[in-house]
């Protein structure tokens, strides 16, 4: 107990799996709490003692499953194993912690997703000196470090980290502004403590990085970043305490700057579903899941992270449209390389696998088979330069060369092909996975074995012959080895050689042993423990020297993941018809034919209608989009935003054509009542995401505003959805789309010179209303309420009744209650702009109130959000009012 009170001491963060033969026990609270988490027996130690020790324990060929649960529940486990033979050590058997197993910092494969990254970040600094985030991916050695001058900054920039684990040093985790802050914006990331004997200041940081990533580590950069530094070295610190005794597979480190990026915070990547879709929080239905052609796992990783670190260098970006333009026009040969891409297994992770000293033989051989795979792919790619015209083809090589003197490893590719058989096992105990040919020692030892089969055959037909028994037979197992065994019906009939010595009686036979069955099993088994052994050392040897070659292979890895994701995306622009969009630093987003890429690709074939859309900063800068409920106007708005960001990740985009200024960043809010999904229907959440967009937006983002004012009541929400719509024009100077279902922001057209009026048509057919998705210049004239009420299925006498009143209060000049009405339809005399409310407030003397106030409710009717049993609800109530006055 003492050794497990020793390994406790030094891991008292962690729930410790101490392994006692086939076995993981825990004791104390680890067992008490484990226990009753994963229903486990809780048993106890030194029963009848004074106060037992509470004890339960995993089977160690099961634990993984046990793993998984617990750091899902954001638990660490340190894995202590026995590092003697217990059958050999003598005392107690020497054991230590070989892994610690945290949410971040996870190698099982099984458990991770093969397209996700999984990074664990750390943050440093504070509100005076401005913050550093660091995230490293243990798996890949993907190690990135930005710095934030705000806790705002911070926590946008932590949110397209999408760490797994969260490391913070303890001050600030205890009350401190940014731990509070981080708890509430990520309370579902595990947090943990940066170890003690991590840097905390710039200096000793840079140090201690430098000292690791040596050759590759940038100083002046680093000394640009102080604090990025020292978040690296404290994200470094912590995923390097998890793996005693190994080397991390890190070896250099991306600072990037975030102006260096299209940056994209919490809501854009939420509201645009980049990555997730709203409803589901899965990925179908998000616009990874539309783009992601992918064939590789590392080519996945790669694109996601294109997705949600778009680029804003122009020449960079048309870099990767040059690229995926000329895989677009080659089919064939992007046929061919996409299907070697498919066979390419996870070099990164696998290369990651072998500097931590866990990749099996399998990994290995798999490695092995994927890199001698790459001379096709090269071909294929060098096929479709071949079709390139003369002149064309230098922008786009650096991306796409793999071959034409790169490194293939070819040389690594031939080693772990010859040294290893293709059936390689996952587990070294019983060899068997190192080819004929490598080894004469080897190739001796299997001889024997191979022998020794032979060899046994010749003992049993002699001593058959001997004994006189046909049925006898040479047997093996565990614990007596090789013995001879006889029937009990044979026994009384023949008479026992002198040499045979028993062994074990069973049911209905005698086991027996000679001294030449003896001598024969010591041979054989010597030989085979040997032949274990020296496999094993084969094997470790060529694991240290993928090791040390890692760097080669990473870099190769890194280009065969751009390819990957290169393809995929001309894979998608080839099947969804996106086009190349011409990029520049006008500032003006152009679009002819513009689609959704996401709802373009549930509709029904030919369904989507696509609408053009130009914002302009000296023009059309804010547009102001209505229309009825359904009619479009959320999803118009969001496929902008959605083409900006493919456009700068370096993807074609779902329009006809398409102009596209490069924007330093997407914003977007999407008020309350549209956001029920996410259960944050607070107006306060409202307000401080459209405060956060007024604060950061600069004339180069793109403003994505949705509905915003709707969490609070009408006069309100109107007066504030006006108010920012104001300030975006006149303050801000941003690109700006604006759905709202307020037409008294279309006069704001009238007085402020670069806001336009927009709607998506509908049109009422028969009394019906048609939704035609066609975007026209002008606000929209009417809102359909009624109409989309009898779509709803409200019985047709309310239905009548309520258009009989729209009649009454149309004809009579504007007149209204409490519901906002049309101040300026279409093209129409702008309204004048104080007095908005008031005037038409005292406009209307005298109503039938309670027609009023069913009309008000039908117009504010979402039906998108209205389940059946609502409706019902609803209707229940606005047939009273109107057949109950009073
Ligand atoms: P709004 O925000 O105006 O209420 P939405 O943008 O939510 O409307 O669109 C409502 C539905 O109409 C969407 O679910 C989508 O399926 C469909 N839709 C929207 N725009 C188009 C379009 N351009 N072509 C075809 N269907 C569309
Ligand atoms: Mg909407």
């Amino acid at each position: 107990m003492r050794q497990y009170l020793d390994v406790k001491a030094r891991y008292p963060d962690a729930i410790v799996f101490f392994r006692l033969g086939d076995f993981y026990e825990m004791f104390y609270e680890d067992a008490t709490y484990v226990a009753k988490t994963l229903g486990l027996t809780l048993t106890t130690r030194d029963k009848g003692k004074e106060d037992p020790v509470p004890m339960c324990g995993v089977p160690h060929h099961a634990v993984r499953t046990y793993l998984v649960k617990l750091t899902e529940l954001g638990h660490r486990v340190a894995l202590c194993e026995q590092l003697e033979d217990p059958k050999v050590a003598r005392g107690i058997v020497k054991r230590d912690v070989i892994r610690v197993v945290t949410p971040g910092v996870n190698l099982d494969e099984e458990s991770l997703e093969p397209c996700e990254p999984s990074f664990v970040a750390a943050v440093a600094g504070d509100a005076r000196r401005g913050f550093g985030l660091a995230f490293l991916d243990v798996t890949t050695g993907a190690f990135h470090a930005t710095e934030a001058p705000t806790i705002d900054a911070l926590v946008d920039e932590l949110a397209r980290a999408e760490p797994r684990e969260l490391v913070l040093d303890a001050n600030p985790l205890d009350d401190g502004e940014l731990g509070t802050l981080l708890r509430r914006a990520y309370p579902r990331v595990p947090q943990a403590r940066v170890p003690a004997d991590a840097p905390r200041e710039p200096d000793p940081a840079a140090a201690s990085l430098r000292a690791l990533l040596r050759g590759t580590f940038d100083v002046a950069l680093a000394e640009r970043a102080p604090w990025a530094v020292v978040a690296a070295a404290q994200v470094l610190a912590y995923a390097g305490a998890t793996q005693p005794g190994a080397t991390l597979p890190v070896s250099r480190l991306d600072l990037y700057h975030r102006s260096d990026t299209l940056v994209l915070d919490e809501q854009a990547r939420a509201h645009l579903e980049l990555t997730e879709s709203l409803q589901t929080r899965r990925r179908a239905g998000s616009l990874i899941d539309v783009i992601d052609e992918t064939r590789s796992a590392m080519g996945g990783r790669l694109l996601r992270r294109w997705l949600l670190f778009p680029l804003v260098d122009v020449p960079a970006i048309r870099r990767r449209h040059d690229a995926v333009e000329r895989l677009v026009g080659a089919h064939e040969a992007r046929d061919r390389a996409r299907k070697h891409l498919g066979d390419v297994a996870d070099l990164e992770r696998l290369v990651g696998r072998a500097r931590l000293g866990v990749a099996s033989p399998r990994d290995l051989s798999v490695l092995g088979r994927s890199l001698a795979r790459l001379p096709e792919l090269v071909a294929a790619l060098d096929d479709a330069r071949a079709g390139e015209l003369l002149g064309a083809r230098d922008a786009a090589d650096d991306l796409l060369r793999l071959g034409g003197g790169e490194d293939l490893a070819g040389d690594l590719a031939e080693r772990l092909t010859s040294t290893l058989r293709a059936d390689a096992p996952a587990v070294t105990k019983e060899g068997g996975y190192v080819n004929a040919g490598i080894s004469d020692e080897l190739d001796e030892l299997a001889a024997i074995a191979s022998g020794g089969r032979e060899g046994l055959v010749a003992i049993e037909a002699r001593e058959r012959e001997r004994t006189g028994v046909a049925s006898l037979k040479v047997k093996f197992n565990n614990v007596f080895g090789y013995y001879i065994e006889i029937t009990r019906s044979h026994l009384a009939k023949v008479e026992m050689p002198a040499d045979y010595t028993r062994k074990q009686t069973v049911a209905n036979a005698e086991r027996f042993v000679t001294p030449e069955l003896a001598d024969f099993e010591q041979k054989i088994l010597t030989a085979d423990e040997r032949r274990c052994a020296l496999e094993l050392e084969i094997f470790l040897h060529l694991r240290d020297e993928i090791a040390a070659a890692a760097d080669r292979l990473l870099a190769l890895a890194a280009r065969v993941a751009t390819v990957d994701a290169l393809a995929g995306l001309a894979e998608v622009a080839h099947r969804a018809g996106y086009c190349r969009p011409v990029v520049d630093d006008s500032g003006v987003i152009d679009l002819a034919d513009s689609r959704h890429p996401v709802v373009e690709r549930l509709a029904a074939a030919g369904a989507f209608v696509p609408n053009d859309v130009r914002l302009d900063p000296a023009q059309e800068q804010v547009l102001i989009v209505t229309g009825p409920n359904m009619a479009g106007k959320s999803t118009l708005i969001r496929q902008v935003g959605l083409t900006v960001i493919l456009a700068q990740m370096g993807s074609f985009v779902p329009a006809r054509a398409a102009r596209l200024g490069v924007c330093d960043r997407v914003f977007t809010r999407v008020g309350a009542g549209d956001n029920l999904a996410r259960g944050e229907s607070t107006f306060l959440v409202e307000m401080r995401e459209t405060a956060h967009i007024l604060r950061y937006a600069t004339p180069r983002s793109l403003v994505i505003l949705d509905e915003i004012g709707r969490g609070t009541s009408t006069y309100d929400g109107v007066s504030i959805a006006w108010a920012v719509a104001e300030h975006l024009h006149d303050r801000v100077g941003a690109k700006t789309l604006f759905a709202t279902h307020y037409h008294e922001l279309c006069a704001l057209a009238g007085t402020h010179a670069r806001v336009r009026n927009v709607s998506v048509a509908a049109r009422e057919w028969k009394g019906e209303v048609v939704f035609l998705r066609k975007l026209a210049a002008g606000g929209a004239s009417r809102s359909f309420g009624v109409e989309v009420a009898k779509l709803a299925g409200l019985p047709p006498a309310v239905v009548e009744r309520a258009r009989a009143i729209l009649r009454t209060l149309e004809s009579d000049g504007g007149a209204r209650g409490d519901a906002p009405q049309p101040v300026a339809p279409a093209n129409a005399e702008p309204a004048p702009q104080l007095g908005l409310f008031d005037a038409a407030g005292k406009q209307s003397p005298q109503q039938d109130t309670a027609a009023d106030e069913v009309l008000a409710t039908l117009r504010a009717l979402d039906v998108d959000d209205l389940s059946p049993r609502a409706a019902l609800d609803l209707l229940a109530t606005l047939t009273k009012k109107l057949t109950e006055p009073g």
